[in-house]
């Protein structure tokens, strides 16, 4: 693919944010191009767990049944020491699907197969990534952004979104800082391997005393809809790794009871320093910046890929209103004053569970994140305030509320109750109702943003219109 000048927005970083984001603007008939300096996707297993609330996004944008296909449970990890099974230590409590919550356990898969997942339906999307593309500066005015690439090529676009990860080149061009802490003073070591003689019932973890904080913990996590596993380890402080396929085969001879013969292949790995850090802005004029661009941290909790997603979720829209439905430039700014505390706060918890100081469990699936105190939250009704997430549910024709959101659109839940309704509510809010009383929402109405959280929440319709406005339905 090309680089031509976008007419709207220029994604830089083909990483699951940016394709994440590129989905949900191409949906809204928003033309983007996704810059990717590399070859090809990124082919590691990295950020391999799922959280239920980014299956729930995964679902609107089209894909949640090949994540669904492609991945599987997160195993029980076992415990391991000198060759002995110690037995087994769930990381979290097994939670039911409920109605309200249908997609409630994580999901194993590896990061290359869900932006393979995502690249293929951006493509059918007809949206495109231009691979082997290195932005290496950025200028903007006050109705464009100009870009420029090592290849030499330049384009324009009236927006621009960094999802270009931790070390992103577009923030640095911006000036924006980002402050943090090193969460651990342990390198570690990721890598994919292939042991045929090892079980996959199990996440294989053989400790150091103090777990994922440890510089000689290792832990070999199968990987569903693969032959591999991954390999995270930690490293004493002050030594470099060596990630030469005989490196990583003679950290997991030293460690556990297999031999380097074991390992019948090693098909990527790469080193990293935890570190929890949080860019001070998430938008600078007409440039944003999402996912580990805006927010780098801890995987322990597996929080930073679905955060990552999750940004792009919330902006995608709010882009399409301001560039497809005139809405006012302000919508823009509630990007940074929605996430920017939710990653805050994530990284606060990921820190916490590389540490043992706080165990996996309701927090880390992510379901009870709330825009409440946001800038964009108006009313309460019911059980629920606006900025809450919408739970699912039965609809009286046999279908769910989840039905009833999928796509684009705002829509309008009656929730047991006939207050009436203003006159013709524009078209992209599509009403629903639910005459029967259900406990998740109780009586009112809700109006649901395109990304699944509650806008505006009242018993009755007053006050509807104004938010309306606000998101440019007018
Ligand atoms: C060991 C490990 C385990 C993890 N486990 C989990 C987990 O279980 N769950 C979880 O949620 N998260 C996990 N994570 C974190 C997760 O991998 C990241 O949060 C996620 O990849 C962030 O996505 P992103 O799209 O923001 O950035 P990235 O995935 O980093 O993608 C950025 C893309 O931008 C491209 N790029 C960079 N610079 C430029 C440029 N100048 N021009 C054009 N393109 C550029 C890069 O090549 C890359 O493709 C883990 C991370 C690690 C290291």
């Amino acid at each position: 693919m090309e680089l031509n000048n976008v007419k709207d927005v220029l994604v830089v970083g083909a990483g699951p944010a940016g394709l994440a984001l590129a989905c949900d603007l191409r949906r809204r008939g928003v033309e983007v191009l996704v810059a990717e300096k590399a070859d090809a996707l990124f082919p590691g297993s990295r950020g391999k767990g799922m959280q239920p609330r980014t299956l729930e996004v995964l679902d609107d944008l089209g894909v949640a049944r090949d994540v669904l296909t492609h991945g599987g449970r997160i195993p029980v990890p076992m415990m391991w020491r000198d060759g002995e099974r110690l037995g087994e230590r769930p990381m979290f409590e097994p939670v039911e699907p409920t109605e309200a919550e249908p997609y409630n356990l994580a999901w194993a898969i590896p990061q290359w197969r869900t932006q393979e997942i995502l690249h293929a339906r951006l493509l059918r999307l007809g949206g495109s990534v231009a691979f082997g593309e290195e932005l290496t500066g950025l200028t903007q005015d006050g109705t464009s952004v100009e870009a420029e690439f090592a290849s030499g090529r330049r384009l324009s676009a009236r927006y621009a979104v960094a999802a270009d990860g931790g070390r992103s080149t577009v923030r640095r061009l911006l000036g924006v800082a980002m402050r943090g802490e090193d969460v651990a003073p342990t390198p570690m070591v990721v890598a994919d391997v292939r042991i045929p003689g090892l079980d996959r019932d199990n996440w294989h973890t053989f400790a150091g005393e103090d777990g994922d904080g440890d510089g000689t913990f290792l832990a070999l996590c199968p990987l569903p809809g693969t032959a591999d596993f991954q390999l995270a380890a930690g490293l004493p402080p002050g030594s470099a790794p060596d990630l030469t396929p005989d490196g990583i085969r003679g950290l997991i001879a030293a460690r556990t009871h297999l031999a380097a013969s074991d390992v019948a292949e090693v098909a990527w790995s790469s080193d990293f320093r935890p570190r929890a850090a949080l860019a001070d802005r998430f938008r600078a004029g007409r440039v944003f910046l999402a996912g580990d661009a805006a927010h780098v941290h801890s995987p322990a909790g597996g929080q930073g890929l679905n955060t990552s997603v999750q940004d792009a979720y919330n902006l995608g829209w709010k882009l399409g209103q301001v560039l497809r439905a005139g809405a006012p430039d302000a919508l823009l700014d509630t990007y940074e004053g929605e996430r920017r505390p939710v990653a805050a706060q994530m990284l606060g918890l990921s820190t916490r569970i590389h540490r043992g100081q706080e165990r996996r469990g309701e927090k880390t699936r992510q379901l009870g994140l709330t825009y409440r105190s946001g800038p964009l939250a108006s009313g309460a009704a019911g059980a629920l305030a606006a900025g809450d997430r919408a739970p699912d549910g039965p609809m009286p024709d046999g279908t769910t509320i989840f039905d009833a959101l999928r796509g684009p659109h705002f829509t309008l839940l009656r929730m047991a109750t006939d207050a009436p309704l203003p006159d013709g509510l524009p078209p992209a809010v599509r009403v629903r109702e639910q005459p029967t009383a259900y406990a998740p929402y109780g009586k009112g109405l809700f109006l649901v943003r395109p990304d699944g959280y509650i806008g505006w929440a009242g018993e009755d319709a007053g006050g509807l219109r104004s938010w309306l406005e606000s998101v440019g339905l007018a």
